[in-house]
């Protein structure tokens, strides 16, 4: 094996996850090397520009709605340069009664105050959101662009090398070094520590040390629409986020009177085409009528300006993967965000680096990571053997066969 050039630590991908990633290393003092299939940082899923945040409110999933706290609190405070706060609203399931006492209830124990949290009923949401229904007023929620956030996070950057342009497909060890190698078997580079951020490709980089994590794609498309001012619509369109079935963010009025409303997305399990599909826009066209009630509503008022498609990455349980590797010392993992980008790239950074440098679990505590949470995002837990044995560190594997955990999935 000829030398190549050695790091201390290398992200692979440069998307959102490898991007804070490998800007909090960064921040803390450490060199790091970013490598990328692409020429510049976040091509695929985080050329996203409308991702928004709010912690999760549903019922179920307490470790999720734990998370989501801890995660969004993470975010806000790592992107308050970018972080559009808008508020959104989050309306109460069709069929279900509201009821603001249970609803109170159900926020305090997540412990969510009304500066993060609050019951609205129809007429209060009206008079604040625009939106005659019921529900739960997240005013602290917010729009991120993902492309724009991950572009500044790898600016004037002494110690951080880029090498773009160059896809890993192999990596191996030898004398408790990584090497990794690219298309053609050329050896790029060597690491003690590489934190593999690469979405859906984690899985085939996992598959050349023989270890199978269960990731799946999710298609995505959002599409951008335009309302004519005097369109029946335009009356009802929200003037602050929304997120239920689907999401949407606030609708603007541009300069002729006009409106631009963005709706979203379709969820497309297990699929991967780019391009964009009419039957997507479509699907977002009823998704609009559904989350502003106004089904009789007339689609074709929706008229498309342009459509975003992106792929996801998402794992058996529907939870990040995010942690150490603990059967492939000097591997971290940073994968399967799904539709929580914002929320788990601002968690991973933290994690990850708490994890690569072997420090700061006092302040993981502080920030609420009790050792349950750090094994629910292990990637470990795939692994047989892993939940009977959990970790402050992550669940210790007995092998690396995958398996599934039969908790109730997160969305
Ligand atoms: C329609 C849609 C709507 C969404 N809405 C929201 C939302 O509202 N809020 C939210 O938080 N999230 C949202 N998301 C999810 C969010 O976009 C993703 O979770 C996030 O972008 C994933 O980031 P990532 O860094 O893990 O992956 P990516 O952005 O896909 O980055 C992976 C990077 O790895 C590189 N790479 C891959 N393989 C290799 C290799 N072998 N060698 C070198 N480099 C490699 C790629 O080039 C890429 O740059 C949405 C997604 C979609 C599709």
């Amino acid at each position: 094996m000829s030398t190549p050039q050695h790091h201390a630590i290398v992200v692979i991908g440069a998307g959102i996850a490898g991007a804070t990633i490998a800007n909090e290393l960064l921040q803390r003092g450490q060199s790091v090397c970013i490598i990328d299939a692409a020429s510049s940082p976040a091509s695929a899923c985080s050329s996203h520009a409308y991702a928004i945040a709010h912690p999760h409110i549903g019922k179920g999933s307490p470790r999720l709605l734990r998370l989501t706290k801890i995660a969004f609190l993470l975010a806000e405070e790592r992107w308050s340069k970018g972080w559009h706060q808008h508020g959104i609203f989050q309306p109460t399931k069709k069929g279900k009664a509201f009821d603001r006492d249970e609803l109170l209830g159900h926020l305090q124990a997540l412990g969510l105050n009304d500066e993060i949290a609050k019951p609205l009923d129809a007429m209060e949401a009206k008079a604040l959101c625009g939106i005659e229904q019921s529900g739960v007023w997240l005013p602290r929620g917010a729009t991120l662009s993902l492309a724009k956030a991950a572009k500044e996070l790898l600016q004037g950057h002494e110690r951080l090398m880029e090498v773009w342009s160059t896809r890993i497909t192999r990596l191996e060890s030898c004398d408790g070094r990584w090497f990794m190698f690219d298309t053609a078997g050329n050896l790029v580079v060597s690491a003690d520590k590489v934190i593999i951020a690469a979405a859906m490709e984690s899985k085939a980089l996992m598959v050349s040390i023989n270890i199978r994590l269960p990731l799946k794609p999710v298609r995505g498309q959002l599409s951008i629409f335009s309302i004519a001012k005097n369109d029946p619509w335009a009356a009802r369109l929200p003037r602050v986020g929304m997120s239920g079935d689907g999401y949407c963010l606030p609708a603007q009025e541009l300069a002729d009177g006009s409106y631009q409303w963005i709706v979203g997305s379709s969820f497309d399990e297990g699929e991967d085409d780019l391009r964009a599909s009419d039957s997507s826009d479509n699907f977002n066209r009823e998704q609009a009528q559904g989350l502003i009630n106004y089904g009789e509503g007339c689609t074709a008022s929706l008229k498309l300006k342009n459509s975003f498609v992106g792929v996801r990455c998402v794992a058996g349980d529907r939870l990040p993967i995010i942690g150490a590797l603990t059967q492939r010392p000097g591997i971290f993992l940073a994968t399967a965000l799904g539709s929580r980008g914002v929320l788990w790239s601002a968690l991973a950074a933290k994690l990850i680096s708490a994890q690569v440098l072997e420090d700061d679990f006092a302040l993981l505590t502080r920030l609420g990571f009790a050792a349950d949470l750090v094994a629910a995002l292990a990637p470990a837990r795939f692994f047989a053997g892993a939940l009977a044995a959990p970790s402050a560190l992550g669940a210790l594997a007995s092998n690396s066969k995958p398996i599934f955990p039969s908790g109730p999935s997160a969305k």
